[in-house]
């Protein structure tokens, strides 16, 4: 149990109004949830202070080995008025995960709850509430020992953000056009592809740039070693709808294992529809949607819900989802999860935690 010392703004700023549009993560709550730790001490000085800049050395490790984490989870208000965060500790145990890969101190489970409860309680009148809006929780954690020698830091600085943050597309459910990238990889087995750190985004930027130069929002990675095999999308798992089974590339490393993937493993389990978890290769694809087998195709994470594709491309071969729009397996999960994170569909998996 966390010693929480809170200490309100004196100068809250503006709550956006429904008039906002509210774009993802460009506004921010009036607090922040900080912690320290010092290697000797453990964790210490939990506190809720405003939101403002932090000083740190230059020197400070995090700017130059980029050893620092972070998580992405969601907080809802009900029709009630009630707030629920989704499924909130599997984004805890994945971060305990990330932490012990890139040799970061574990948070106690408990602690962590504790601390994204309290900072989403102090900044609860942010919460909006307009149908696809939530309240976007970005815990992170960076190395700070002023030391330009190469091995993990002695101290660090655990904080919560909070954003409001709007429906991801405005419009509804929107296909995406996804670049299939056979030069740059993002990650191989044994690296940190399976840890939520910026080295995995820094990894991909330059593909990210290729794909945009050419009219496409996402890039779909291939494996590291044979370019063959499907990975993910970068910020996004990825499922493919092929003769009625749902599949998704398995967990083998050098995927990040999304909390939004496991929901869609578990409802199709729930629901009696055939999925698996395996390799996927790229010619599969290009042959499943050659003979017409390739039903849907959508990516998963806490941002989009779900992000129907509505096209591939894959070295000149251009593939269209069938019509290019959402598919009707695509529609119903991103229909029955949004519809249990705002407390309108029954949460028979008990996947919300009230805060
Ligand atoms: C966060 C993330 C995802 C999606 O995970 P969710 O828990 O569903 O939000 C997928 N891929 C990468 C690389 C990520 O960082």
């Amino acid at each position: 149990m966390l010693d929480i010392r809170i200490e309100k703004t004196t100068n809250p700023k503006p709550i956006p109004g429904p008039e906002n549009p509210l774009k993802f993560g460009t506004i921010f709550t009036d607090h922040m949830f900080i912690m320290n730790y010092t290697r000797g001490q453990g964790w210490h000085d939990a506190r809720i202070v405003p939101y403002a800049p932090i000083s740190l050395e230059p020197s400070a490790m995090v700017f130059h080995y980029g050893q620092e984490m972070f998580e992405g989870l969601k907080a809802y208000k009900t029709e009630e008025g009630k707030t629920l965060l989704f499924r909130p500790n599997k984004n805890i145990e994945r971060a305990n995960k990330t932490n012990e890969r890139i040799c970061i101190p574990t948070i106690p489970e408990e602690d962590f709850l504790q601390a994204i409860k309290a900072v989403v309680k102090v900044d609860e009148a942010w919460i909006p509430t307009r149908p696809g809006t939530s309240l976007y929780i970005r815990p992170f954690i960076i190395a700070t020992d002023p030391f330009l020698g190469v091995r993990p830091s002695d101290t660090y600085l655990f904080m919560i953000i909070l954003s409001p943050v709007g429906a991801y597309y405005p419009e509804g459910l929107n296909p995406v056009k996804i670049w299939i990238e056979d030069e740059y990889v993002r990650a191989v087995r044994g690296g940190v592809g399976e840890a939520k750190t910026g080295a995995n985004y820094v990894a991909s930027m330059k593909a990210q740039d290729k794909a945009h130069e050419e009219g496409y929002s996402q890039v779909l990675w291939l494996d590291g070693v044979e370019r063959k095999y499907i990975e993910e999308v970068g910020a996004m798992n990825i499922f493919f709808k092929i003769n009625g089974t749902v599949v998704t590339p398995k967990l083998n490393g050098s995927i990040l294992p999304g909390v939004t993937r496991d929901s869609v493993i578990r409802l199709c389990e729930k629901w009696g529809v055939p999925v698996e978890e395996r390799r996927i290769s790229i010619d599969e694809i290009y042959e499943a949607h050659k003979n017409g087998t390739l039903e849907e195709v959508f990516g998963t994470g806490t941002a989009a819900v779900i992000s129907p594709v509505g096209s591939l491309r894959w070295e000149d071969h251009i593939m269209q989802v069938k019509d290019g729009g959402i598919g009707e397996f695509s529609q119903k999960f991103y229909d029955t999860v949004t519809g249990i994170q705002t407390g309108k569909i029954a949460d028979e998996l008990g996947w919300t935690v009230e805060v």
